[in-house]
C-alpha cells in the first residue's frame, strides 16, 4: 500500500496478537478528519464513489461525506442495482472507474456480462448489468482506501460557504457540527443539497416524475392464484380508495396484471405532487408513502386464495428518486442536445439512454436514432457564478426530457469521474474549474481509462 506523506496517512496492513485492534490499525490516519483538503465530496452515491477514487487516485487529498453508512447511492440503498448503459451500437461509450468496479462486482460474484454485440434500440435494458449491491458497496469501501480517500459515513453537510479560494463546509457528525475546508467541493448528492445551501440556483420540474420504493417477494406460484378473481378484487378495492393501481406498477388507472407473473424485484409509483423531494420532510414522507403502498398490497394479496404465502423479503432501505432538482449550470442539456447527439466543445464524456419520463400514465420512452450518442459539457456541471464547485449525477444542468435519460448510472458514473478529475487538478493546479485546459482534463481522465468524446485516441461511437 503507499504511503502519502503530506496526508499523514499510515496505511499499514499487520497482523497483531490482538485481534480487536487489527481493524482499527488498518484504519489508522484514514479515518480520522483534518481540517483541509483539497478535495471534498458530498455523498457517496452513483456519481460521488467515483469521483472521490478518482480525485484519490489523482493524488489529491480527498474527504468523502456520506450520509448513510453504505456506498454506491440509489445503486445500493435504493436498490436499482442494473447499471446502464456502457455500451451504445455496440461500441463501449463509458468506462473507467465506474465500469472497473462493475467488471469486479460481476466477476466477484460469478455472474456474467450481458452481450453487447447486438444492441437493439428498444432492447437497451439487456445492456444493463446485474450487480449484487452487497458487493458492490463493499468493493466501493475496498477502492475508496486503495485510493486513500478519508471517507465519513453517517454525515451530512449542514452549511457551505464559499470564500474566495475555498469553501467551508460545516458537516453534522454524530458528535455535532464539524468545519473543514476544501478548495474544490463536489457536489453528488443527487439533489444538489451543497449547491443550494452555497446559494446557487437550482430547477424544479412543474410536474416530476414520481419516485418508486423497490422491494423483493416470493411465497405463491401463479397456477395456484386465479388471476380474474383477483383483478375483481383488486378493482373494487380501488374503487374503494383501499388500494392504488400504481401499487402494483406504473400505471395508475390500469390493474398491472404482469406484476403477478412471477417472484422477485418488485416497483411502484410514489406520486410527488406538491412534496419537495430535496427535502428531509419530502424524503420522510415519500418513505413512508413507498412503505405504506407496499403494505397494503401485501395485506391486499395475502388474503387471495393461492397467495396467503407471499412474503416481503425484502424492502430497499431508501425510496428511489428519478428527479428532484438540476442546477442551474453554465450549460444546460436539452433534449434536442440530447437526441441529436450534440457532440459539446467542452464535453467530458458520453450519455446513451432513451428519454425515459414517467408519469401517471406509466412510462414514455423515445429512442435515440441509430448511431446517435449524447454528450456531456464541462459547463452542466459546473453552477453559474460558481468558481470552485462541481456538480455530478442526476442534478447535472438540464431539462426535464434530457434529465430523464442523463440521470442514468453509467452516465452519473462517468460525470462522477470527471467531476473528480477535475477537481484534482484545479486544486493541485491552483487553477478555476472553468479554466482547467480541457486537454489536461482529458490527459487525466484518459489516463485513468475513462472515454472522452473527442479525445483523439478514444472510440468515436457516432462513426
Ligand atoms: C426507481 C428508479 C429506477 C431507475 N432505473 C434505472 C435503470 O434502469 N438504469 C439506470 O442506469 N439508472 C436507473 N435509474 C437512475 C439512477 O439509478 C439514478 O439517477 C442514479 O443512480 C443517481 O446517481 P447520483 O449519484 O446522482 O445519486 P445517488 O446514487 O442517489 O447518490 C447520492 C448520494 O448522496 C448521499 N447524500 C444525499 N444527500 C446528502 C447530504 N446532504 N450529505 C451527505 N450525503 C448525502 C446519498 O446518501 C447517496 O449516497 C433509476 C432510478 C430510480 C429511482
Amino acid at each position: 500500500m503507499r504511503l502519502r506523506s503530506h496526508q499523514g496517512i499510515t496505511l499499514r496492513r499487520i497482523a497483531p496478537c490482538d485481534p480487536f485492534r487489527k481493524g482499527l490499525v488498518f484504519y489508522e490516519g484514514l479515518i480520522a478528519m483534518d481540517s483541509g483538503y483539497e478535495v471534498v465530496v458530498v455523498g457517496g452515491g452513483t456519481a460521488g464513489v467515483v469521483a472521490a477514487i478518482q480525485a484519490g487516485r489523482a493524488g489529491a487529498k480527498t474527504l468523502l461525506v456520506e450520509k448513510s453508512e453504505t456506498l454506491g447511492g440509489t445503486m445500493t440503498n435504493g436498490r436499482v442495482n442494473y447499471p446502464g448503459l456502457f455500451h451504445a451500437w455496440t461500441h463501449q461509450i463509458v468506462k473507467g472507474i465506474g465500469w472497473e468496479l462493475v467488471v469486479k462486482c460481476v466477476e466477484e460474484t460469478g455472474a456474467s456480462l450481458p452481450d453487447f454485440s447486438k444492441q437493439q434500440a428498444a432492447e437497451h435494458w439487456r445492456e444493463q448489468v446485474r450487480i449484487n449491491p452487497f458487493i458492490f458497496a463493499a468493493l466501493c469501501d475496498e477502492a475508496l482506501v486503495e485510493a486513500e480517500v478519508t471517507p465519513l459515513f453517517s454525515a451530512m453537510v449542514a452549511e457551505i460557504e464559499v470564500r474566495g479560494d475555498h469553501t467551508r463546509i460545516q458537516i453534522c457528525t454524530k458528535d455535532g457540527l464539524k468545519a473543514v475546508r476544501a478548495k474544490i467541493l463536489v457536489d453528488c448528492t443527487g439533489d444538489a443539497d451543497a449547491v443550494r445551501m452555497a446559494g446557487y440556483g437550482v430547477h424544479r420540474s412543474i410536474k416530476p416524475q414520481p419516485a418508486s420504493h423497490l422491494y423483493s417477494i416470493s411465497g405463491y406460484e401463479m397456477t395456484r392464484a386465479d388471476i380474474q378473481r383477483i383483478r375483481q378484487a383488486f378493482e373494487a378495492e380501488a374503487k374503494a380508495g383501499e388500494l392504488e393501481y400504481s401499487d402494483l406498477g406504473w400505471s395508475s388507472t390500469q390493474f398491472g396484471e404482469r406484476y403477478l407473473e412471477n417472484t422477485g424485484a418488485k416497483t411502484n409509483h410514489i406520486y410527488l405532487g406538491e412534496t419537495r423531494a430535496d427535502s428531509s420532510e419530502g424524503r420522510t414522507v415519500l418513505a413512508m408513502e413507498g412503505r405504506r403502498s407496499i403494505l397494503r398490497l401485501y395485506r391486499f394479496l395475502r388474503k387471495q386464495p393461492g397467495m396467503e404465502n407471499l412474503q416481503i423479503d425484502e424492502i430497499a432501505p431508501e425510496c428511489g428518486m428519478r428527479e428532484t432538482v438540476r442546477i442551474h449550470g453554465k450549460a444546460t442539456i436539452t433534449v434536442d442536445d440530447y437526441v441529436t447527439g450534440r457532440l459539446w466543445e467542452d464535453a467530458v464524456c458520453y450519455s446513451f439512454y432513451p428519454i425515459d419520463m414517467h408519469g401517471a400514465e406509466g412510462v414514455s420512452k423515445t429512442y435515440l436514432d441509430a448511431g446517435v450518442v449524447a454528450s456531456i459539457p464541462r459547463r452542466a456541471m459546473l453552477p453559474v457564478n460558481s468558481t470552485n464547485v462541481i456538480v455530478a449525477g442526476r442534478c447535472v444542468s438540464s431539462d426535464q426530457l434530457a434529465n430523464s435519460a442523463l440521470r442514468t448510472q453509467a452516465s452519473c458514473m462517468a460525470m462522477g469521474q470527471a467531476a473528480g478529475a477535475m477537481a484534482a487538478l484545479s486544486a493541485m493546479a491552483n487553477v478555476e474549474v472553468s479554466k482547467l485546459p480541457m486537454a489536461d482534463v482529458c490527459s487525466l481522465l484518459t489516463e485513468h481509462d475513462a472515454i472522452v468524446p473527442g479525445a483523439p485516441h478514444a472510440a468515436n461511437p457516432q462513426q
